[in-house]
């Protein structure tokens, strides 16, 4: 057989290793971060080696030496690459390339202390990197520039395509150690073919420069190098903001824009924490604590964690917390007095509704403000209609909605509203716990309890029409924690029943 061109390479995820890196008998592969004996990497080599010959001679004629040094007839070499590699090369490519469009529209990057197991990937890295060995191993076939075009954007894309799913491994796996590291390491070794990407897939390569900063930033970040990990979040905003320009003009890349944005949201909620500590420096040390405190409630639900803007929303609502703690800015605060702050979303829900005897119906139009507990699923079931201040059913249950007359403003009789108008612009005097739901699950938990409360009710649904819930924004409201949830006082009877675990939230306090 040929002198093959085939490098040591890593049993687990097939990228190339760097034996001279070897302590011993063990090296660690640089882009998975396994350890594993160089034996056993040899081993894999000439399993490597076999595959690939066993592929050659499918591929390539019998009896040619297709190796850097054979001295075969140009035009022969041409043949054989254009009938008999181009079309297996082609055929791979084609679905390589398709599935790392898929791939490339999910974020590929995640905060600090978290996993994303939300992003699914159709191939496995040592697949890929295979192939780009295969066409290493072919690539002394191309002599006309079409052909050698074609080897350079094959191994390109391969190259890339293998580096992040060795990233989406890391992404779902909170026990390897360095892992942002890794990721950062892979993502530029992904943007090493810079030019044959960028043809694929224009903003690529400024999209994994972003991506690499983003990485080393979570890096740092959980290292207490809380302000450097900010600037570095920062700079990879212009290189997203690039890359989403490009990908806006191309029907290759369009696929990539929601993973940018919500990448972009990464970065932005790291830059947030790194102006937290320049607010703050003394107190990296116990932000960094809080972030992974709140990371192992959020990593409980996969798709909190799974999504990059509310992420985002609940760092932004973090940061705010430790503002109002510091006595820097304000944050809305409803009467009343406890040893700890909980947030709520203040809801504002429009209806109209039927009153008066039939001789004297008339539509009544009315704003209704709901507050919905921000961390009721804690310790329990998401998307609780009980989280909610249950502003309608003592009226609805004791059939007073039949009963009214015409001159209310409100079926609940504004309840919420008054106590909100009482509500002030605060600094906070004791801990406060930061919201970990954001604005589209307040409308959800919202809508939940509407759906549960009134509207299964047919009679009510008659009189009743409602518009979508509104999101206000978060109050916060002094309570005390009670056995299974908070106490709130200033909300009495209107209390919600679910406002989750405190024993969990209340290590949250900031
Ligand atoms: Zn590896």
């Amino acid at each position: 057989m040929a002198a093959s061109m085939v490098a040591l390479r890593c049993q687990y995820c097939g990228a190339t290793l760097d034996a001279a890196a070897a302590s011993g008998d063990t090296v660690v592969c640089k882009s998975c971060g396994t350890a594993q004996r160089l034996m056993d990497a040899r081993k894999y080599l000439d399993q490597v080696k076999l595959e690939i010959a066993d592929w050659l001679r499918k591929a390539v004629p019998l009896g040619m030496d297709i190796s850097q040094g054979a001295t075969i007839d140009p035009v022969a070499r041409h043949g054989v690459f254009i009938n008999n590699v181009k079309p297996r090369l082609d055929t791979e490519t084609t679905e390589y390339r398709f599935n790392m469009s898929s791939l490339l529209a999910q974020p590929l990057v995640t905060m600090p202390f978290l996993v994303n197991e939300q992003v699914t990937q159709s191939n496995q890295p040592k697949e890929v990197f295979l192939f780009q060995a295969k066409v290493q191993e072919v690539s002394a076939l191309a002599v006309s520039g079409e052909a050698k075009k074609d080897i350079v954007d094959a191994s390109g894309l391969a190259v890339t395509y293998a580096y992040l799913l060795n990233n989406v491994g890391l992404l779902r796996d909170p026990q390897k150690p360095d892992r942002f590291g890794l990721m950062g390491q892979n993502f530029t070794a992904a943007a090493q073919s810079n030019q044959a990407i960028a043809a694929m897939f224009p903003g690529l390569p400024e999209r994994l420069q972003a991506n690499s900063l983003v990485a080393v930033s979570a890096d740092l970040f959980m290292s207490g190098r809380v302000d450097e990990a900010g600037r570095k979040a920062h700079q990879a905003i212009a290189l997203y903001e690039s890359a989403t320009a490009q990908a806006s003009q191309s029907m290759s890349s369009a696929i990539m824009l929601e993973g940018l944005k919500q990448e972009r949201h990464i970065a932005d909620a790291l830059v947030t924490l790194g102006s937290e500590s320049q607010a703050n420096p003394t107190d990296d040390a116990r932000l960094v604590t809080q972030v992974q405190a709140m990371a192992r409630v959020v990593q409980q639900y996969p798709h909190l964690a799974g999504d990059p803007s509310r992420l985002h929303a609940i760092t932004r609502g973090y940061a705010g917390l430790r503002a109002a703690r510091r006595s820097q800015t304000p944050v809305r605060v409803l009467p009343g007095a406890g040893s700890v702050f909980y947030p709520f979303w203040v809801v504002d829900l429009k209806y109209s509704f039927t009153t008066g005897a039939l001789w004297a119906k008339k539509g009544k139009e009315v704003s209704e403000y709901l507050l919905v507990a921000a961390n009721a699923f804690v310790g329990g079931a998401w998307n609780s209609a009980e989280a909610v201040t249950d502003v309608f059913s003592a009226r609805i249950q004791g059939g007073l909605f039949d009963g009214l007359t015409g001159k209310e403003t409100s079926i609940s009789g504004g309840g919420i509203a008054s106590l909100l108008s009482q509500s002030t612009n605060a600094y906070l005097n004791v801990p406060g716990i930061p919201p970990l739901t954001s604005e589209p699950d307040a409308t959800e938990m919202a809508t939940a309890y509407l759906n549960a409360s009134i509207m299964s009710d047919p009679r009510v649904r008659q009189k009743l029409r409602l518009s979508a819930p509104r999101v206000a924004g978060i109050v916060y409201a002094a309570g005390v924690a009670n056995g299974g949830g908070f106490g709130f006082s200033q909300l009495g009877t209107l209390s919600p029943r679910v406002t989750g675990d405190p024993r969990v939230l209340t290590g949250l306090g900031v």
